[in-house]
């Protein structure tokens, strides 16, 4: 019998697709590991499994025991998938401005959700520091306890990159892999896969894709972390290095433009019949470029991360890309047929 022992032990081991459009455009094979075909529909089911993991074995996670975090949404489903095979509840803290999908997910799994207005890190009030001090007051008031997931700089997330994701890559690839690409909203896929495959290969080349409005592209081209402009993509976007981040051996870096991230999400759809998120037309639109940069020949890898069903009411509204001067695709808007 092949069966999985729940759905935890389902996480992982995500097929490498080639994605042959932007493969032949460079001469390159670009290719792109699904991530949102885990059993949470996102890269972030991995962290989720590893800090549980890791806070059980500390010792900190006790059954019946609350997790409590700050998401974007999607480790905030991953942790609740997680927590409810596993016997743990979640207390998620969102900013509004995440889309309705998410949140609706989240409902659907029975996390309690404290929503949240969207203000800077370094403001109180920000969804990440309030779920730290919720955590802290759940610790002491929960019959039996609760912890703090604490994504951003808990480094069992990025851990659960260099022990699963980077390996299954260079295997998937035989070792024949000259780049890899991938957005940043904790750092811990880009900086836990960079750092399995450096280890595996000295001159492999890192590379950091940021949409506008996150500090990293010019941390990773000055030196100064600075901010410009504002993005609709979600889960990426990080104004700070994180723990996770924190030694990363990223060798260029790019700025994807959101009219570039969502050209390639509507690209994906109609030549390779991948309906995907904002940050997987990101990372794609990085492995391109990339390309360009190493030349023709070269094996490139990057990050499918999450389904664009995920953001139906954005990424797929006309009037929505309409109003941020984004392209429409043509299917969003042909009229009815007539002649059937
Ligand atoms: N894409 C999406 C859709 C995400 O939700 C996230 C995680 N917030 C990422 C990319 C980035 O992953 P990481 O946190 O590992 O940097």
């Amino acid at each position: 019998m092949q069966v999985h022992d729940g759905i935890v032990a389902a996480i992982g081991n995500t097929p490498l697709i080639k994605l042959r459009r932007a493969s032949e455009a460079t001469g390159c094979t670009i290719l792109g590991k699904a991530e949102f075909m885990n059993p949470g529909q996102s890269v972030k089911d991995r962290a989720a499994l590893f800090i549980i993991e890791d806070a059980v074995a500390r010792g900190d996670l006790k059954p019946g025991g609350v997790i409590v975090e700050g998401t974007a949404g999607n480790t905030g489903i991953g942790l609740t998938m997680v927590a409810r095979a596993l016997g743990f509840r979640t207390v998620i803290v969102i900013p509004e401005t995440q889309s309705q999908e998410k949140k609706d997910t989240l409902r659907a799994y029975g996390a309690e959700l404290v929503e949240v207005p969207a203000v800077p890190y370094a403001n109180p009030n920000n969804y990440v520091k309030v779920s730290g001090r919720l955590a802290a007051e759940l610790a002491e008031r929960e019959p039996n306890g609760a912890v703090w997931a604490n994504q951003f700089d808990n480094t069992a997330n990025r851990n659960g990159h260099i022990r699963t994701t980077g390996p299954e890559i260079w295997e998937q690839t035989g070792g024949r892999i000259d780049g890899f690409v991938s957005a940043v909203g904790t750092g811990g896929t880009l900086a836990g896969i960079a750092m399995a495959l450096k280890a595996r290969r000295k001159d492999i080349t890192i590379a950091l894709a940021d949409p506008p409005g996150a500090a990293l592209y010019s941390f990773y081209t000055t030196g100064v972390l600075k901010a410009e402009g504002s993005s609709i993509t979600e889960g990426i976007g990080q104004g700070r290095i994180t723990k996770n981040l924190d030694g990363a051996p990223i060798d260029v870096a790019f700025q994807i433009p959101d009219g570039e991230a969502v050209g390639m999400v509507f690209d994906l759809i109609a030549h390779e019949g991948l309906c995907l998120g904002g940050s997987s037309g990101v990372n794609v639109a990085g492995a391109i470029r990339l390309a360009r940069e190493l030349g023709p020949g070269k094996t490139i890898v990057t990050i499918l991360c999450d389904y664009g069903t995920r953001y139906q009411s954005r990424l797929f509204n006309p009037e929505f890309l309409r109003s941020k001067n984004l392209p429409v695709p043509e299917w969003l808007i042909r009229p009815p047929r007539q002649d059937i």
